[in-house]
């Protein structure tokens, strides 16, 4: 099933520690799981996506939006003959990086080491989604991390600034850090992966949007990418409104987005012709969106940032988040016995590494301990 230009488990870059194979799992299936029992993973159903976790239990929260990523990726790989195992085994851990409230948090924490140190290198989500599944996880006795193979990792670190690249490539010449020196692109799961996160933050943002009532259906008919499919659901099933309409609306417009991936993606690997993954790396980006399909799905974004992401309440609890965030980090900075618990390493970096692990609950709740003060009701 699997096409030549796709990952194949056998022929791996392997793990960073060596480690015999698992007797009826292939490398891709085995770091899927271990992702999947981590700690890091499970804190996902506590951080928010955009809406803060408390604001409401149907809204998106990293680990729901993880799983709609992996569903949409899975189902894409498999239509276009990719490994499936390693697109799930990138989509679940994609975002364990993300530090609690979301943007807001990654940008107060990535501030503020900055300010304590200007050669920390700051805070970047992408790069501690990393981290986690190669140091900050301590499930096994041999090593730190989860051990995962090249293909995972390459896939997790999706951005990288060439200033950190150049620091990766120093302790690891060939791994994960390199193709943004050479400017490289990672496998077609990897590629698969950041398109199909675009796809479901998109959709579910406009669902989680109506919902919380901060965008109308009204609005969205601004949206030619979601218009166009109102009214085809309209003119299927006339009289449907409210939530159904909804949900019909959204549901058309993320099979179209489905398949105008598969489309474009089989004319571009028509082209281009990889008989290995080593020539995708090689090649431009191969997954993609039409033309057509890139203007209507930026164009959606862009109504999301204008009247979601900016919404005057959005950003109210995200200058809350910040405060929370900022006050932690000076907390722990001037008391670092506060939070060591038996860490050997009292560096600026480990109060980031802890404070980024942190679900919402948890770090209002540290706050309220440490500060007296109770922000977010
Ligand atoms: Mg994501």
């Amino acid at each position: 099933m699997l096409k030549p230009f796709a990952c194949d488990p056998e022929a791996s870059r392997g793990r960073r520690h060596r480690e015999p194979s698992a007797p009826t799992r292939s490398e891709y299936q085995r770091d899927r799981d271990r992702i999947v029992h981590s700690t890091a993973f499970r804190r996902l159903v506590y951080k928010t996506q955009v809406f803060l976790n408390h604001e409401g239990d149907l809204f998106r929260t990293r680990l729901t939006h993880s799983l709609e990523v992996a569903q949409l990726g899975r189902s894409i790989a498999r239509t276009l003959g990719l490994n499936e195992d390693l697109v799930e085994a990138i989509a679940l851990a994609h975002d364990l990086g993300h530090t609690p409230f979301g943007h807001a948090g990654q940008d107060a924490l990535n501030e503020r080491l900055h300010l304590a140190d200007a050669a920390s290198g700051g805070f970047e989500h992408n790069l501690q989604s990393l981290r986690v599944v190669d140091i900050l996880e301590e499930r096994y006795p041999e090593f730190n991390g989860l051990n995962l193979t090249f293909e995972t990792r390459e896939g997790v670190l999706k951005h990288c600034s060439l200033r950190h690249a150049e620091r990766l490539v120093a302790g690891d010449p060939d791994g994960v850090g390199r193709r943004f020196i050479d400017r490289t692109q990672p496998s077609l799961e990897a590629q698969l992966c950041n398109l199909a996160d675009e796809i479901a933050y998109n959709a579910h943002d406009v669902d989680d949007g109506v919902r919380s009532g901060l965008i109308s259906m009204q609005q969205l008919e601004e949206v030619p990418l979601f218009f166009r499919f109102q009214k085809e659901a309209l003119a299927q099933h006339p009289g449907l409104a409210g939530r159904r309409l909804l949900f019909e609306s959204i549901r058309r417009m993320l099979s179209a987005q489905v398949y105008d991936v598969v489309d474009a993606t089989r004319a571009a690997l028509r082209g281009s012709a990889p008989g290995h993954v080593n020539d995708v790396r090689a090649s431009p980006p191969l997954v993609c969106f039409s033309e057509g399909m890139v203007c209507e799905s930026s164009e959606l974004k862009r109504f999301l940032r204008a009247n979601l992401y900016r919404h005057p309440q959005v950003v109210a609890t995200t200058d809350q988040a910040k405060e929370v965030i900022r006050d932690l980090f000076a907390a722990y900075r001037a008391e670092p016995g506060e939070w060591a618990q038996g860490r050997e390493v009292v560096s600026l970096r480990g109060i980031a590494d802890y404070i980024a692990g942190m679900t919402d609950r948890f770090a209002m709740r540290e706050h309220e301990r440490l500060t007296g003060r109770r922000l977010f009701d």
